[in-house]
């Protein structure tokens, strides 16, 4: 059979990459022949995660077409966070737990979405569905994507089937989910490393509202001073990268993951900004917003976003 690409999406997370490596091995099982690629280097939780469960990180690739014919997607469906040449492949397989946007394709397709708070809660239904067993190290990294994505259960996105998932998996990981989960985590939170261009893309996505390009970056810490004393740097870095990108704004979203509350700053012309303050009913003061309880970009941030502009 011909070899097939399972993937999530640019700039992957912990679901996006973990994800893509438990459905390669359950289509494998099922008799597909697919590799577990990645659109990006894994970050600094993701990486841990891997280290702690003895992966290698997914071969990362620039585009698919020159490889293979066909696609699976995983953690993402929008064409813009997916391969750059992605209408040049067939996609075969969706497995989701987004919105569904701007997504066509020719001919008929698997394609699994469901409103829960990590696609390897969907995976986790799929292997069971199948009676396919889930070997200890996959459990591992799919629990860790359950973990990243509903920030240890406390994400409002987060569902009875994740909560079930995440203690069957770590059932068979074998691993205590409060410490693995926090230090994991912790692993991703370290900014002090890390440059403000570097910070504003490591988990940054785009979106269309109403026919403007919205960039919306989230980075996670334990503290929200320590991104706020660098606001100037951040501002600059936003409109460099808006400037050089072809964004009409820019949101970064630092979130502090042991309290989950979230400071946004944000840049954009003027009508952009009244949006944001109608969509989130907070004054913009000097391009920073409070956003209390605010920890989902997918639940939290973009549909009251698509709703203000639309
Ligand atoms: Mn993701
Ligand atoms: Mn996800």
């Amino acid at each position: 059979m011909e070899k097939e690409f399972v993937f999530g999406h640019q700039n992957p997370d912990t679901d996006a990459i973990g994800t893509a490596i438990a459905y390669s091995y359950l289509q494998n099982k099922l008799g597909f022949n697919t590799e577990a690629v990645a659109l990006g280097e894994p970050n600094d939780e993701t990486q841990y995660a891997l280290d702690k469960l003895g992966f290698k990180a997914p071969r990362v690739i620039e585009k698919a077409a020159p490889e293979v014919k066909a696609v699976m997607l995983v953690d993402h469906n929008e064409p813009q966070q997916s391969v750059s040449d992605i209408a040049d492949v067939k996609v075969t397989h969706v497995v989701d737990h987004h919105r569904i946007m701007n997504f066509n394709t020719s001919d008929p397709l698997f394609y699994r979405a469901e409103a829960v708070g990590c696609t390897s809660t969907v995976v986790w239904k799929l292997f069971n569905e199948q009676g396919v067993e889930i070997p200890e190290n996959i459990a591992g990294i799919m629990a860790s994507a359950i973990i990243s994505d509903t920030l240890l259960l406390k994400s409002p996105t987060t569902t009875d089937d994740d909560k079930k998932a995440l203690e069957a998996l770590a059932k068979i990981a074998g691993i205590d989910v409060q410490s693995y989960g926090l230090a994991m985590l912790k692993a991703g939170t370290n900014i002090a490393a890390k440059s403000e261009d570097e910070l504003i893309d490591l988990d940054a996505k785009s979106f269309d509202l109403n026919g403007k390009t919205a960039r919306i970056a989230q980075v996670n810490v334990v503290d929200l001073e320590e991104a706020v004393v660098r606001k100037e740097a951040f501002i600059k870095a936003m409109q460099d990268s808006s400037a050089k990108n072809g964004y009409d704004m820019f949101m970064l979203l630092i979130t502090n993951i042991l309290d989950s509350d979230s400071v946004a700053f944000i840049i954009g012309d003027e009508d952009a900004q009244s949006k944001f303050e109608k969509a989130f009913g907070e004054k913009l003061q000097d391009n920073e917003m409070k956003l209390s309880g605010v920890v989902s970009r997918k639940k939290q941030v973009v549909p009251p976003l698509t709703e203000a502009f639309n």
